[in-house]
């Protein structure tokens, strides 16, 4: 048969429909590989490095003590501080920025940070459709840690617990 006539045929018989259809029928009581997001989600790592926030303690009181550790570190610049002093003698910052667009989420102002105070949550929903809207200044900072305490809480105690395995 030459290759005209066998590809004539071919479409006689609408192999490729078939194929399909049968592929379907194969796999239709199989577990879905597929998420349907936003209503599905997928779990991510305790570890992961998502929109940043800073924390409180449960008192309330700021756990940021102005040491500038993170605003150090930030290999890119991305973080601005300053600070100044209360009349107990602590420290506060007046300014904590972050322009997220500079960010490269390496995770280095969370590892700094001695008192866990600035940290990379576990939200990553937050796309915005302006530069502006990804300066994120001290205010928003502590609104997302109030947002999000509970599922840091809970990732922070789980790292801790896996470095200490680790170290034994
Ligand atoms: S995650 Fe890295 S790049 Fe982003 S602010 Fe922290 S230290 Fe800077
Ligand atoms: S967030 Fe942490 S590392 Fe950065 S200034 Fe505050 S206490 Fe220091």
């Amino acid at each position: 048969m030459s290759f005209v006539k066998k590809i004539n045929m071919k479409l006689l018989i609408l192999n490729e429909i078939w194929n399909g259809f049968f592929l379907v029928l194969k796999n239709l009581n199989k577990k879905k590989v597929t998420l349907n997001y936003p209503f599905e989600k997928g779990a991510i790592s305790n570890r992961f490095r998502g929109e940043h926030v800073l924390r409180r303690y449960a008192s309330g009181e700021e756990r940021c003590i102005a040491c500038k550790l993170c605003e150090v570190i930030c290999p890119a610049l991305a973080i601005t501080i300053n600070s100044e002093e209360l009349s107990n003698g602590n420290r506060r910052t007046k300014i904590y920025d972050i322009d997220l667009t500079k960010c490269i989420f390496c995770g280095f102002c969370q590892e700094a940070c001695p008192v866990d105070a600035i940290v990379e949550g576990p939200n990553y929903e937050y796309t915005k459709e302006h530069h502006s809207e990804l300066l994120y200044n001290k205010e928003l900072l502590l609104k997302n840690g109030l947002d999000w305490e509970t599922e840091i809480h809970h990732n922070l105690k789980k790292n801790n617990w896996i470095q200490k395995q680790k170290n034994n």
